[in-house]
C-alpha cells in the first residue's frame, strides 16, 4: 500500500478538526475534502473540466449503478474508470451495500450474502463480500469499500449488534479478497447512534488494519443532533495517522459539523440535487431560484463565489433558465453548489492551519441565520 500515504499537516487542538494530504496512484488530495458523486460515472450534469474548474479533487462513483449499467467487465474492457469517465485524478467507489440496502426489495441476507431485485429490470442479483471487491477491482477506483450491512438508524440492539458483526465479518472476507495493491480498501464503521455499537464496529475493524476507515450509517433519518454526538464518540476511536471518510454527509452545515469532530472526507449528492431543483448555496445561505423576487436580480447569485456562473450570469437570468425549463439551468446551478462546496473546504483547511476553525464556524452560522 505504499502508494497511498496521509500527511497530516494540522490538528486544531480546540477541536479536533484536522487538515493534511491524502497521496493516492491519481494524485493528492488535500483535506478535508468533498468529492462530488458520480453515481453512474458522471457528476450529473457537468463534464470532467467543469468538475475539475470546482476545485474538486476527487470524485466518487457507486458500484451498484455500475455494475448494473454499463457492467464492471464493459469498464473493465475499456480501461478501467478513470480512462471510461475522462476523469484522471482520484476515484472512491463504494461497495454497492448501501444501494442494495436502500434501493432494491431485499430477497434476504444471511452471513454469506445479500440476495436482492435489481431496481432496474427486476432479476434477482447476489452480492458477497468477495464479489463486491471484486467488482471495485474490475472499475479501478483508487479507493474502494468493504461490503458493510447498513441496518436502519433505529434498528432494536440485537439487530444492530447482528449488523455490526457481521459487518466485521464480511470487512474480513474483503481483506482477505482483495488482490489489487493499487487501490486502497476502507473499512466501514457501523453501529447507528449506538457508541457501544460504534466502539465495537472500531475495534473489530482496527484489528484488520485498514489503510483508511469511514463512517457509515448516519444521514439516514435522524436527527443531526445525534449524527453530532455519533461522530463526537467515534472518531476518537480511529487511528489518527489514517484518513476518515464519512460516509454521504451532507448540507454544509454537516461538513463543518463533521470536519470539526476529525472527518477528512465527504461524499454527498446534495450539491447537484438541490442545483437540479433550483436551490443554491451561498455565502449567505440558501437561495430558491424560482422565488418572485429574483425576477429583475441583475446581480450575481452569490457575490463573494469565484465560480464561472457567479461570474458571468445574474440571478434573473438563472431564474429564468428554470421558469423556462432550460436545461441549462440545473447544469449551471450544479456547477455552482459544488463550487461553493470546495470553497467551502478550501476555507476550512485554511482555518484549520490558522487555528481558528471553531471561529470559523461561529461566524459561517451567524451569517446563515442572519439570512434565514
Ligand atoms: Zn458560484
Amino acid at each position: 500500500m505504499s502508494r497511498f500515504r496521509f500527511e497530516l499537516i494540522a490538528v486544531d487542538p480546540q477541536t479536533g478538526a484536522r487538515t493534511g494530504r491524502f497521496h493516492t496512484p491519481h494524485g493528492v488530495v488535500e483535506t478535508p475534502a468533498f468529492m462530488p458523486v458520480g453515481t453512474l460515472a458522471t457528476v450529473k450534469g457537468l463534464t470532467t473540466e467543469m468538475v475539475r474548474q470546482t476545485g474538486a479533487q476527487m470524485v466518487l462513483a457507486n458500484t451498484y449503478h455500475l455494475a448494473l449499467r454499463p457492467g464492471a467487465d464493459v469498464v473493465e474492457e475499456l480501461g478501467g474508470l478513470h480512462k471510461f469517465m475522462n476523469w484522471d485524478g482520484p476515484i472512491l467507489t463504494d461497495s454497492g451495500g448501501f444501494q442494495v440496502f436502500s434501493l432494491t426489495a431485499l430477497r434476504k441476507i444471511d452471513d454469506h450474502h445479500v440476495v436482492f431485485k435489481s431496481h432496474i429490470d427486476g432479476s434477482l442479483l447476489e452480492l458477497t463480500p468477495e464479489q463486491a471487491v471484486r467488482i471495485q477491482e474490475q472499475l479501478g477506483a483508487d479507493v474502494i469499500m468493504c461490503l458493510d450491512e447498513c441496518p436502519p438508524h433505529d434498528a432494536p440492539p440485537e439487530r444492530l449488534r447482528q449488523a455490526v458483526d457481521r459487518t466485521t465479518a464480511w470487512a474480513a472476507r474483503c481483506r482477505e479478497a482483495q488482490q489489487r495493491s493499487d487501490q486502497a480498501l476502507f473499512g466501514i464503521v457501523q453501529g447507528a447512534t449506538d457508541p457501544e455499537m460504534r466502539a465495537r464496529s472500531a475495534e473489530g475493524l482496527l484489528k484488520l488494519d485498514f489503510p483508511g476507515y469511514a463512517i457509515g450509517g448516519l444521514s439516514v433519518g435522524e436527527a443531526p443532533e445525534e449524527m453530532y454526538r455519533t461522530l463526537d464518540a467515534t472518531t476518537p476511536l480511529l487511528p489518527t495517522e489514517k484518513p476518515r471518510y464519512l460516509m454521504g454527509v451532507g448540507k454544509p452545515i454537516d461538513l463543518v459539523e463533521g470536519v470539526l469532530r476529525g472527518v477528512d472526507l465527504f461524499d454527498c449528492v446534495i450539491p447537484t440535487r438541490n442545483g437540479r431543483n433550483a436551490s443554491a448555496f451561498t455565502s449567505q445561505g440558501q437561495v430558491k431560484l424560482r422565488n418572485q423576487k429574483h425576477r429583475t436580480d441583475p446581480g450575481p447569485l452569490d457575490p463573494e463565489c469565484a465560480c464561472p456562473v457567479c461570474r458571468q450570469y445574474s440571478r434573473a437570468y438563472l431564474r429564468h433558465l428554470f421558469i423556462a425549463e432550460e436545461m441549462l439551468g440545473p447544469i449551471l446551478l450544479s456547477w455552482h453548489n459544488i463550487a461553493y462546496y470546495q470553497q467551502l473546504m478550501q476555507n476550512l483547511r485554511l482555518a484549520i492551519r490558522e487555528g481558528r476553525a471553531a471561529a470559523f464556524r461561529e461566524g459561517l452560522l451567524a451569517r446563515w441565520n442572519e439570512s434565514v
